[in-house]
């Protein structure tokens, strides 16, 4: 178990060092800004679609190593997904960060996302490791045009 907990340490710890997608994309089809007040990270995520698909997805930002790295595996998980799988996506790894599922003998189903499911036992945590997706979320629904809050 402490073997696991160490990959994971070192997947977070890979991409807050080498964040995937870390770049604008001027022509992107769907862009939104989160902050989070409680730790100071801040992600805009960009989105190129095609069909209602991501084709392209990357972000911008300063934070913490969770932040970072929740980012970059976001625009990993996202590509070539359907907006409202990249949405059903969202939830379930909301659920996992909250600790609203229970662990289940096949897990939550979430891949390489599982290295943030330590997260719901650190509540501030939760916050740093769900910033992007809320944006994410922001984004997909174009709700408002301003910077979206963890608070
Ligand atoms: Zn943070």
């Amino acid at each position: 178990m402490s073997d696991l907990h160490d990959l994971y340490q070192q997947l977070i710890l890979d991409h807050n060092h080498h964040p995937r997608n870390r770049r604008e994309l001027p022509d992107a089809d769907k862009k939104a800004e989160g902050f989070n007040p409680l730790c100071g990270d801040r992600v805009t995520i960009f989105l190129k679609l095609k069909d209602n698909v991501v084709t392209e997805a990357a972000f911008e930002g300063k934070g913490c190593a969770i932040s970072t790295a929740s980012a970059s595996l976001l625009t990993e998980s996202i590509k070539g997904k359907t907006l409202e799988e990249a949405k059903q996506l969202f939830r379930k790894f909301h659920q996992m960060i909250t600790g609203e599922v229970k662990e289940s003998s096949d897990g939550p189903g979430l891949g390489k996302l599982e290295v943030f499911s330590n997260v719901c036992h650190y509540p501030a945590r939760v916050k740093c490791a769900s910033l992007a997706w809320h944006t994410l979320n922001s984004a997909i629904d174009q709700q408002s045009d301003g910077v979206i809050s963890t608070e």
